[in-house]
């Protein structure tokens, strides 16, 4: 039987730049494109030329890609022509794919917001359309307010989406702007196949908003990664994509343009935006979360062994996640001998290593670390217990200070200083380094002068560096993830825990020369 097309549009980048807290860089833009396309999506909707300075460098070049880039904007203004509206034309020439307009469909707002004739506003639409077709893009509209609009005035809300259609526009996209329609209105009010869906979560229906619309005919459906957006959020593809991949209902009718493979990328590229915004990840969120398939000890676990149907409606490995039997030596075993494999350690199940490095796991991440993050470290702390990292030096101590004072200018600057004292062998080595805060200072200088192992460490590098509260109030800890990489291109990780940020940050930072000193095979 072949299976229909369906058309997923992601607008992270658009409309979830407008959550609350978020604030994306070009570099994050670019980023999140690339999980876009990995993840394989049709669409990527990356912004609004001419808005900010930062949608605008995005589209002021190509970016190849295998997802149509579009960029997003309004039609015409009224009384204007095409030609003489500089945001109009700072659109038709943004480097995208597709050209994503909005434009109002409820009558009243036509007449309050827009200040113009219904008829103006359906020539603005025709126009705008026509325009960007002209310059060889690929057209869409988003009908804001439909289905509000429409049941105001369902022939004008018709009418909007009609002039798109008629001048050659590829999607209407029917939006549920302020998120307030519940499905059964969906289902009554949706017609046509190339017709989208763009549902905001205010009702918490979007998501079922969108499966609605897919059922009255919609082909297209946008949304964003993690459900981001404004107020309440977007649609939120993460939870979709499953359902339309995994669920017969639909897996049956529909085909996508995720594939397999990038179904099961779906934790870690859900879990890699959250790194990117330094959000904790939902735990309960559907599929990716890190509870969606924890069962408690007891009567459900052992089932859950000996047959994981009886509790599953997936397969976790599906989407990437793990099943998760919480109290359970069982899976926390599992799980570290699994990494011991990708490090390339095999010891043996029943090894009593395994049970001590399963308790020193379980005991640090109760007090805060977190290994799945940081692999660099959870491979040292393997190593160390098996007695495979050598000894190469001790840091007796270090002092940081932070120091605001006015200059020789007469400005007030705030200036940091580290000093640290190692040994290496016999040898005493003081290093002292002004960085542009604290931990770059204590980093400066600990890698200032290793001595004899100065040469393993000059292509090490930090990329990242990541400050997390846990637990919040008084008892407050902080957990440092650094990023590290060196000459070779690899990327590793590790992590530092401390109610005191600075010995947060000492530990990670150490564990990341050790690991490369380890990996680059230096002498002990
Ligand atoms: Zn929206």
């Amino acid at each position: 039987m072949t299976r229909e097309r369906l058309y997923l549009f992601d607008t992270t980048l658009r409309d979830g730049a407008q959550t609350n807290g978020v604030d994306f860089t070009l570099a994050d833009k670019l980023a999140i494109a690339g999980m876009l396309d990995e993840l394989g999506v049709d669409y990527v909707e990356a912004g609004y030329p001419g808005a900010n300075p930062i949608d605008t460098s995005f589209f002021s070049e190509r970016r190849p890609m295998r997802a149509r880039v579009t960029a997003f904007g309004m039609t015409r203004r009224p009384g204007r022509s095409t030609s003489n509206d500089p945001g109009l034309v700072a659109l038709l020439d943004a480097q995208a794919d597709a050209i994503c307009f909005v434009a109002k469909s409820w009558d009243y707002h036509v007449r309050i917001a827009l200040e113009t004739t219904e008829e103006e506003n359906l020539a603005s639409i025709r126009d705008s359309v026509r325009a960007a077709k002209a310059k060889g893009r690929e057209v869409l509209l988003d009908c804001e307010h439909f289905f509000d609009g429409y049941k105001a005035n369902p022939a004008y809300a018709l009418a909007c989406a009609k002039a798109a259609y008629d001048e050659g526009a590829r999607w209407v996209v029917l939006c549920d702007t302020n998120g307030g329609t519940v499905p059964h209105e969906v289902c009554k009010i949706m017609s046509g196949d190339r017709v989208g869906i763009h549902a905001h979560n205010d009702t918490e229906q979007a998501v079922a908003n969108s499966f609605a619309a897919i059922r009255a005919g919609a082909r297209q459906i946008q949304g964003t990664l993690n459900g981001l957006g404004e107020r309440c959020g977007n649609a939120n593809l993460v939870s979709i994509i499953p359902t339309l991949k995994l669920k017969p209902e639909y897996a049956d009718k529909f085909e996508i343009s995720v594939s397999d493979g990038a179904l099961g990328r779906l934790v870690r590229i859900s879990h890699g935006l959250d790194e990117l915004l330094n959000r904790a990840p939902d735990r309960h969120a559907p599929y990716v979360g890190e509870s969606a398939f924890a069962t408690k000890a007891g009567i459900h676990a052992s089932a859950i062994v000996k047959e994981p149907k009886t509790y599953e409606h997936v397969a976790p490995e599906r989407v990437g996640n793990k099943r998760k039997l919480l109290v359970s030596d069982q899976a926390g075993r599992s799980n570290v001998l699994a990494e011991l494999e990708r490090i390339g350690l095999s010891l043996d199940k029943d090894d009593p290593r395994v049970t001590r490095l399963l308790d020193e796991v379980k005991e640090r991440e109760a007090i805060g670390y977190a290994y799945e993050a940081a692999d660099a470290s959870f491979e040292l702390l393997a190593r160390r217990m098996l007695g495979q990292v050598p000894h190469y030096f001790d840091v007796e101590k270090f002092d940081v200070n932070v120091e605001q004072r006015n200059n020789a200018k007469g400005q007030r600057v705030t200036v940091s200083q580290a000093v640290v004292k190692i040994k290496v062998g016999d040898e005493v080595l003081i290093s002292v380094a002004e960085g542009i805060g604290p931990v770059n200072a204590l980093d400066l200088a600990l890698r200032k002068d290793l001595g004899k192992y100065q040469s393993f460490i000059t292509g090490l590098a930090l990329t990242d560096y990541r400050v997390r509260i846990l637990n919040g109030g008084t008892q407050a800890v902080t957990r440092v993830l650094i990023e590290s990489t060196d000459e070779t291109g690899e990327h590793w990780r590790t992590v530092g825990v401390s109610a005191n940020i600075i010995d947060a940050s000492f530990q990670a930072l150490m564990d990341s020369i050790v690991y490369k000193l380890m990996k680059s095979g230096a002498p002990a």
